[in-house]
């Protein structure tokens, strides 16, 4: 068994949260490794299309931090994608149509109520709605949030990981790491014949963090949620993306493709892509963009899970028990927006000692 020299911290999961861990360390000098099973988008954040809208949820709420964390995420896209020869990100803006006169009316109150800078939403009533985006089904109107982003997942995370390579990222991909513990020194085993080791490893495993038993004391819930993607032969012409119930997803990388996504599944059996989803998507298709499905020529479906905590925030901090372990996951529906910003604390935590935010520390679940 070779041992290499040990490095500052191991990072368990090559997801968004994974790779994000491993860009604050590796800003701070730090020697990093990363280990995955399969390989960087093997898990939820390599969703085909993906967004980043910081108007949330029923209401259009502001996401938590949402200039912070969306000024992070935006400064690393740029910083990748200089980079990289494939194009993953676009600035399209989402459209948020108002299902219901309830919806309408919290859409309207979302400016003043929750504050937001100038330019980053604008709330516009049915007929001026209809008007310029005549190709929605039924709406009392709706939201324009400027400030939001497309982003192919996949190809996201394979230039992210291929970046921070550059940049002295060691990584281990494609085989099922054996995580031990001796003394203070955790080892990390991928059955290559090397064992690495660090005083720090950090796990950003995902929904593997469910099932892992090192964080059974978290009430941590999988919900599985499915994409389709629908091609066409000619560029459909959206401008925005769209974010209702689920969401409806396109870039001018893509023209021509829509990706159609919801998560609501909290029972299931296994990861499999299922009939019952693809109806599901299907219907939304139809009633959010009548006539588009029917000019589609085929689709291809993809299923994955996230994970949420009861107060919808993502988690970081050490294990209380086994020193130097450390979690980042939890992000729900919001990965990709706030992993940049809560990566950074955690990094801050690790080898800085400052406390990161208390909404999002891992101290709110243990005993004072
Ligand atoms: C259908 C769907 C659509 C979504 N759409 C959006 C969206 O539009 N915008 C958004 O922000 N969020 C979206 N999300 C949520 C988002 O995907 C998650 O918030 C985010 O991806 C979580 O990132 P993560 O790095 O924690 O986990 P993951 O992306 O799941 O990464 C975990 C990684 O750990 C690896 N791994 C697992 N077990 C092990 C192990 N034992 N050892 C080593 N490696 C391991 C996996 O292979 C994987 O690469 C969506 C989720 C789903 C399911």
């Amino acid at each position: 068994m070779i041992l290499p020299e040990p490095f500052d911290l191991i990072i368990l999961g090559a997801g968004i949260a994974g790779l994000s861990v491993a860009d604050a360390a590796i800003l701070q000098g730090k020697r990093c490794l990363i280990v995955d099973s399969k390989n960087p988008g093997g898990g939820a954040s390599g969703a085909p299309m993906m967004l980043i809208n910081p108007a949330t949820g029923r209401r259009a709420k502001k996401a938590w931090k949402a200039e912070e964390s969306f000024g992070a995420i935006s400064g690393l896209l740029n910083r990748v994608q200089e980079q990289s020869k494939h194009s993953f990100f676009d600035q399209n803006g989402v459209l948020r149509p108002a299902l219901t006169e309830k919806i309408a009316d919290d859409f309207k109150m979302s400016d003043s109520k929750y504050n937001w800078d100038h330019g980053w939403l604008e709330w516009l009533d049915k007929p001026e709605f209809s008007s310029r985006f005549p190709f929605i089904g039924n709406h009392y109107g709706g939201l324009v949030v400027s400030n939001a982003i497309t982003l192919l997942g996949d190809t996201f995370l394979k230039s992210f990981s291929r970046y921070l390579k550059k940049n002295n990222l060691h990584t281990s991909y494609g085989h099922e790491p054996e995580i031990f513990r001796k003394k203070d020194d955790w080892f990390v085993d991928t059955g290559c014949g090397v064992e690495y080791t660090s005083k720090i490893v950090v796990d950003a495993t995902g929904w593997n963090q469910t099932k892992n038993g090192y964080w059974n004391f978290l009430p941590l819930h999988p919900v599985k949620g499915q994409l389709a993607t629908y091609f066409f032969e000619e560029n459909p012409k959206l401008p925005h993306s769209i974010s209702s119930l689920g969401y409806m997803a396109v870039t001018k990388i893509k023209p021509k493709q829509i990706t159609v996504g919801s998560t609501y599944e909290h029972d299931f059996k296994d990861l499999k892509t299922t009939p019952q989803a693809s109806a599901y998507l299907r219907k939304k298709f139809e009633n959010t963009l009548p006539g588009f499905l029917e000019k589609s020529i085929y689709s291809r479906q993809w299923a994955s899970l996230r994970v949420s905590l009861p107060d919808k925030m993502p988690v970081i901090g050490p294990h209380p028990e086994f020193k130097g372990l450390y979690i980042i996951g939890a992000f729900g529906s919001k990965g990709l927006l706030l992993s940049t910003l809560v990566a950074g604390q955690l990094v801050r935590q690790i080898f800085e000692d400052v406390h990161p935010n208390k909404k999002i520390s891992i101290s709110r679940f243990l005993q004072p």
